[in-house]
């Protein structure tokens, strides 16, 4: 046996899996299904001659932070960036989490968030959301009193299952946790309302984005956190040093000058996934309102699996969620362009059926 075996906790870990298959209309990873602005794509050559390759990148990125902080009328030193919002996560849960340390999650909810809280080393402890994925003030009570969380997760809206999270259950983690509140935001500008401005400077909670959805750039892997100043201290301090790119920098900021192109691209999934909805209303299907760019359905009279082989089949690739704990028999599809939302569309009323 070898004499180096890695920590006892990480081989039990279950391992975090998303199949890659390579089908026509791949509808689950919750990518944008549109490229980014072609005036961004053109930019970059410019972008890549003018960078200083031989010196390291500016360990603050202050230009970028600069214009992430004009974006949500904060302070640059009220933001942290990193590669992708997992990596944010990660930063957060490393300073704030932990081996001995508690973090509280909402099953079921992104699978991330109790993943790394685990290759921290940190103790995770779940609540239940209920049948209609809705979460009760009573159950963020119970978790809070029975574990007193250094960290606290919500998901707004919530991936898998799409819901958006009531204000008075953001206020209320809030006020009842001594811990740190993350709000994972990946979402958030398909939705009606976000939790940034209950960020405070002595306050607990933090917000965190990303560019993989909204901003059609999951290959750039770019996220970041608005918080208090000495959160975003701390972050840094964590952080190995150059952990951001000088390409990513230049590259992240040029994309937010292409907001009303982003905009567009969110009222357009918007008014695409009225029509997903619309349609799976029609089928043999439940399915759950949505503030995301997905949507979370279950098949009533077929089972998952056999839906999600048959789709595949079908050349349409959609997320299997049904062995998550609390989604059992659920799929979640992606909201993708008309044309493969409409060749999905096909595809599963032909697998289950019109409803009765
Ligand atoms: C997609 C997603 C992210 C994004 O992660 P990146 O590392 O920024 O790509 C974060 N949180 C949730 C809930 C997501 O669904």
């Amino acid at each position: 046996m070898a004499k180096f075996e890695p920590r006892s906790d990480i081989t039990a870990m279950p391992k975090y899996h998303s199949p890659q298959v390579d089908v026509p209309v791949r509808l689950n990873t919750n990518e944008s299904p549109f490229a980014p602005p072609r005036q961004w794509l053109d930019g970059l050559g410019s972008i890549v001659s003018g960078i200083d390759w031989n010196r390291y990148p500016d360990r603050l990125a202050r230009r970028l932070r600069d214009a992430i902080a004009l974006r949500h009328r904060v302070t640059p030193d009220n933001v942290f960036v990193a590669n992708g919002s997992n990596e944010v996560l990660q930063t957060l849960l490393l300073t704030y989490a932990g081996p001995g340390r508690t973090v509280a999650t909402f099953e079921p909810t992104y699978q991330l968030h109790s993943h790394i809280a685990r290759i921290t080393g940190s103790t995770v402890v779940s609540g239940r959301r209920n049948a209609d994925f809705s979460l009760d003030e009573s159950e963020i009570r119970r978790v809070v009193a029975d574990h007193r969380p250094h960290v606290l997760f919500l998901c707004s809206p919530n991936n898998p299952t799409g819901v958006v999270e009531q204000r008075r259950n953001v206020d209320f983690a809030i006020n009842e946790t001594p811990g740190l509140v993350i709000i994972d935001e990946a979402y958030a500008e398909f939705a009606d309302w976000s939790a940034m401005e209950l960020v405070s400077e002595d306050g607990n909670v933090v917000v965190s984005r990303t560019f993989s959805k909204t901003w059609s750039l999951a290959a750039l892997r770019l996220g970041y956190v608005i918080a208090p100043k000495t959160v975003v201290a701390q972050l840094e301090a964590v952080v190995l040093p150059y952990h951001l790119d000088a390409f990513k920098q230049a590259a992240g900021l040029s994309a937010l000058s292409f907001v009303d192109e982003m905009d567009d691209r969110v009222r357009a999934i918007v008014a695409e996934r009225g029509r997903i909805n619309e349609a799976l209303d029609a089928m043999a299907v439940q399915r759950w309102e949505s503030g995301a760019n997905f949507v979370l359905f279950r098949p009533t009279v077929a089972d998952a699996e056999g839906v999600w082989t048959d789709l595949v089949d079908k050349g349409v690739l959609v997320r299997d969620c049904s062995s998550w704990p609390g989604l059992e028999g659920c799929l979640r599809v992606t909201v993708g362009t008309r044309d493969e939302n409409e060749k999905f569309i096909e595809a599963l009323k032909s697998i289950v059926g019109t409803r009765e």
